[in-house]
């Protein structure tokens, strides 16, 4: 509900991406009230929001959402309007924002030591709140990152996922000069995963499916060693002939996918290290006893903290990760169906939206 006093000035409507009821489907273009900056809160102009495969889940409800909610949770904008209390963000600033912490306790223990992404009361921007498929957001200051200023718009946008593969490769997984990692799904997070161990100088092979034949191709462009359609190769005796028979040192499992899976274990040399990034949905099996045999280490990454955060503005810093050409296309949020099914259909490495 808007209610405008006197001296306030009456906000308009705006467009926006909604999934206005729970079940399959139930997301279309709807007219909202533009939303009224709080004293404590910023008001940001969003310029870009990417489409990431949760914003597909939401759709088909195979993710956790709270209708009526607008979706979108990867974005950049400028900040038109700050609250009286706030006095960390100015009016003009270019940024980016961490839409996951949109609603969190701040009281149990996870939210205490920063791990807020296991508060048993969050909500995040785009599903639990509402998110960027629209013209304007509100932000609390915590939320907001200032992007440098040779950072165009679309590439701040790829912060969100940007921070899911800073915290799997840089902080959870280990890493050092000399090793060979193995990526395993290229879709943008496993090619941002990419990106950084490149960065850093790890020799990086990235396998994928039939039907990822162009983000194979852009993994040999962003500095893969290899790639490998494991439709065609076998994946286990081109890992052998490409490390020498030694297997790989690091697995990243970016697929989310049983197959991928058990690629990844079949591929790390002993006591080897395995990162699990992408989500399955699903049981699946595999040869636990490998971990056993080989004594490989393991652990899962889901998401990143506001440390994360602060990390990948210093990695922005240093200008040696570029997004540009990860940005298969942009197009307004009215064509949300087309954005979509380029993601689904694999044919975009990233396509973002912007508002009407
Ligand atoms: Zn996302
Ligand atoms: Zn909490």
């Amino acid at each position: 509900m808007l209610q405008a006093s006197r001296n306030e000035r009456i906000s308009g409507t705006m467009k926006a991406l909604i999934k206005y009821a729970s079940g399959n489907g139930n997301v279309g273009i709807m007219d909202v009230d533009e939303p009224h900056c709080g004293p404590k809160q910023v008001k940001v102009e969003i310029a870009f929001c990417g489409v990431c495969g949760t914003d597909l889940h939401v759709l088909h409800d195979t993710f956790r959402n709270f209708p009526p909610v607008i979706l979108g949770h990867e974005f950049s904008g400028t900040v038109v309007e700050v609250g009286d209390d706030v006095d960390t963000v100015s009016v003009g600033d270019r940024i980016t924002g961490l839409g996951a912490t949109a609603v969190t306790c701040g009281e149990c223990e996870y939210c205490r030591q920063g791990y807020f992404i296991f508060c048993s009361r969050r909500r995040g921007m785009g599903h639990g709140v509402n998110g960027a498929f629209t013209r304007y957001v509100l932000l609390r200051p915590d939320q907001v990152y200032k992007v440098p200023p040779e950072f165009s718009l679309e590439e701040a946008a790829m912060s969100e996922p940007f921070a899911a593969a800073v915290q799997a490769v840089v902080e959870l997984t280990p890493t050092r000069f000399g090793d060979t990692a193995l990526v395993s799904g290229p879709g943008p997070i496993g090619l941002l995963c990419l990106k950084l161990l490149v960065a850093q100088g790890i020799k990086t092979i990235v396998a994928g499916a039939p039907g990822d034949d162009e983000r194979l191709a852009a993994a040999m462009r962003y500095g893969a060693y290899a790639a490998i359609n494991v439709g065609r190769d076998d994946l286990q005796s081109t890992i052998q002939d490409l490390t020498s028979g030694r297997g790989v040192d690091i697995a990243l499992e970016c697929a989310g996918a049983g197959a991928s899976v058990r690629g990844c274990l079949a591929a790390l040399r002993p006591m080897g290290h395995y990162t699990q990034v992408g989500i399955c949905g699903h049981d699946i099996e595999f040869p636990i006893d490998l971990i056993f045999y080989k004594q490989l280490s393991m652990r899962g990454s889901i998401t990143y903290t506001a440390n994360t955060w602060r990390r990948m503005m210093e990695i922005y810093a240093t200008g040696k990760i570029q997004f540009d050409d990860m940005i298969t296309a942009k197009m307004p949020i009215t064509d949300w169906e087309k954005a979509f099914d380029m993601c689904l259909t694999k044919q975009a490495v990233k396509v973002l939206m912007y508002p009407i």
